[in-house]
């Protein structure tokens, strides 16, 4: 199988796509002739297949890595100039931003607009925001007695391997590839196996933005396979991984081997609360928008949504009519389409199994129910699903306290406050929790009793390279993005200081 194949997309963009491992800023075949096959969900043809990292693989990647970290070349670049470097990387990738949104959509499944606008957007503001931040993390000078003080060193914690998931390709890479880089450590990453294509694409810009060999390492595999080996490898000094919450309890378990330093952003069942003052069209509009987005596949989706039983009925006859102006089910093409195909055919048949499990939970179906069968042939063995709506929901149903990453969304009234906010704490997760009220006192009240890593007032989904995202319960450990983001890619380093020899 050669490095490269050429591709033809749906919307006719002509490429030459790589297929190997990039190690030390070469792609490489993958030691086993293993591979991984990239296909259309909306039409559930192959696409491509690329090499997918075996252990010995990962092996190669986490040297080059390691050496890459004591290479005068990164090591000693003053902070200004890996800015510098992030900086045309994001410049790069604005260059090839049709192009990688066209990859993202056609392997993902998203739509192409939303894959250029939102995830491409994300992804390089994230990585010019943190360019911004390479020459800004200082330590501190502390004073101590009279003849002593000490100072502190921020140093990069080392070599880190980065996993991360298939529902925002690229904003995912970048938002564990920007703080990492801009604090001088070095990377392996990698990619999900849903959706190996976009990142490898962003290797070549890695390379010709002129980082050092090395220092980004980018590989496809398995995740039990390569992501294990990652995680266990005795030279990597820290793991970042995005994906679900059982995921990132085994790799706990295989980091306490070498007791590595861990961050972990995982799963959620994010509340939505309409109480009754709220302007109802935008409860509506956002919450909407809060589950159906991204065919649902968001960890932060507001899947449990509570509305105050005054207006639960208005809300639900809004809910609808939104439902049926704006979530077009389509293909990724298409202009018109807002929800595109599930990722895989394993996403689409776990989320139907849920909604046939409410089904007999008791649940009542308000909307939706099933699969989408589109009318063209050529998409009949997509993976498209209804949106849909469930309300008489109970506290033990599945569907209520299970996260289903889909376009699933459970509708429950409530009556007071104090109740509203014990059905929102009432989960293992605490991502993010939406509260929609004119009550200012009420909005601040609730956000800060809210058991939750970000709070939208008035709004859903918000997410901004300058803010802090992460989750608390078993939605995650630490914070990416924004300064906050800086202190899971640091480490301080004390230096005490005696100047008082002569006395
Ligand atoms: P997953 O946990 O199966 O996979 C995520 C990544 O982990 C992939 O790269 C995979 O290869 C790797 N992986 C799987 N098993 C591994 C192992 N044993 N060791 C090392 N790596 C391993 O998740 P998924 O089901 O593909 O993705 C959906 C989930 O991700 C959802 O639950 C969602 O909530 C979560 N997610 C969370 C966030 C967040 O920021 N909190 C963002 C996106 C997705």
């Amino acid at each position: 199988m050669s490095l490269f194949v050429p591709l033809t997309t749906p919307n006719g963009y002509q490429y030459d796509q790589p297929r190997g491992l990039f190690i030390n800023n070469e792609f490489v075949p993958s030691s086993t002739g293993q591979v991984i096959e990239a296909v259309d969900p909306a039409t559930a043809l192959p696409i491509a297949t690329v090499y997918a990292a075996s252990a010995d693989d990962v092996d190669k990647a986490v040297q080059a890595a390691y050496k890459a970290l004591r290479d005068p070349s990164w090591k000693q670049l003053p902070g200004t100039e890996r800015g510098a470097l992030m900086a045309r990387l994001a410049d790069l990738m604005e260059r090839d931003r049709a192009l990688l949104a066209t990859i993202d959509a056609w392997d993902n499944g998203k739509p192409y607009q939303v894959a250029y606008n939102d995830d491409l957007g994300e992804a390089i503001s994230t990585v010019r925001y943190y360019s911004g931040w390479a020459d800004k993390t200082f330590g501190q000078t502390i004073s101590t007695t009279h003849t002593k003080f000490a100072y502190t060193l921020r140093q990069p914690i080392g070599v880190v391997g980065q996993i991360i998931p298939w529902n925002y390709p690229l904003s995912m890479a970048l938002w564990k590839l920007g703080p990492a880089l801009a604090c001088g450590n070095t990377v392996v990453i990698k990619a999900a196996e849903q959706t190996p294509l976009s990142i490898l694409v962003l290797a070549r810009l890695i390379k010709e933005a002129g980082f050092p060999a090395g220092v980004v390492n980018v590989i496809n595999g398995y995740g039990r396979e390569a992501g294990a080996a990652l995680v266990q490898h005795k030279l990597v000094d820290k793991v970042a991984f995005t994906g679900s919450t059982g995921t990132a309890r085994e790799i706990m378990k295989m980091a306490a081997g070498t007791l590595k330093n861990i961050t972990l952003e995982t799963g959620g069942k994010s509340p939505l609360i309409v109480f009754k003052d709220s302007d109802l069209d935008q409860a509506v509009k956002w919450s909407h928008f809060g589950i159906m987005s991204n065919q649902g596949q968001i960890c932060t989706a507001t899947s449990r949504i509570f509305v105050h039983q005054d207006i639960l009925d208005t809300f639900l006859q809004k809910f609808k009519e939104t439902l049926t102006q704006t979530s077009k089910i389509g293909h990724q093409w298409d202009e018109t389409t807002y929800q595109g195909p599930q990722v895989t055919r394993a996403q689409y048949d776990r989320i139907l199994s849920y909604i046939e499990l409410g089904k007999q939970e008791g649940a009542t179906v308000v909307a939706g129910g099933g699969a989408f069968v589109p009318a063209s042939k050529e998409h009949a063995n997509g993976y498209f699903v209804q949106p849909t709506v469930f309300t008489n929901v109970t506290d033990s149903m599945r569907i209520y306290r299970e996260e289903i990453f889909g376009p699933v969304v459970v509708i429950r009234s409530f009556a007071t406050e104090e109740e509203v906010i014990r059905y929102a704490n009432d989960s293992e997760y605490g991502l993010g929790a939406a509260v929609f009220t004119k009550d200012i006192e009420r909005a601040h009240r609730v956000a800060a009793e809210i058991e939750a890593g970000m709070v939208w007032i008035n709004s859903s989904q918000d997410c901004d390279p300058r803010v802090p995202f992460g989750g608390v319960k078993q939605s995650g450990i630490g914070r990416e993005l924004g300064e906050a983001g800086l202190e899971a890619y640091t480490q301080v380093k004390a230096v005490h200081v005696n100047l008082g020899s002569r006395l």
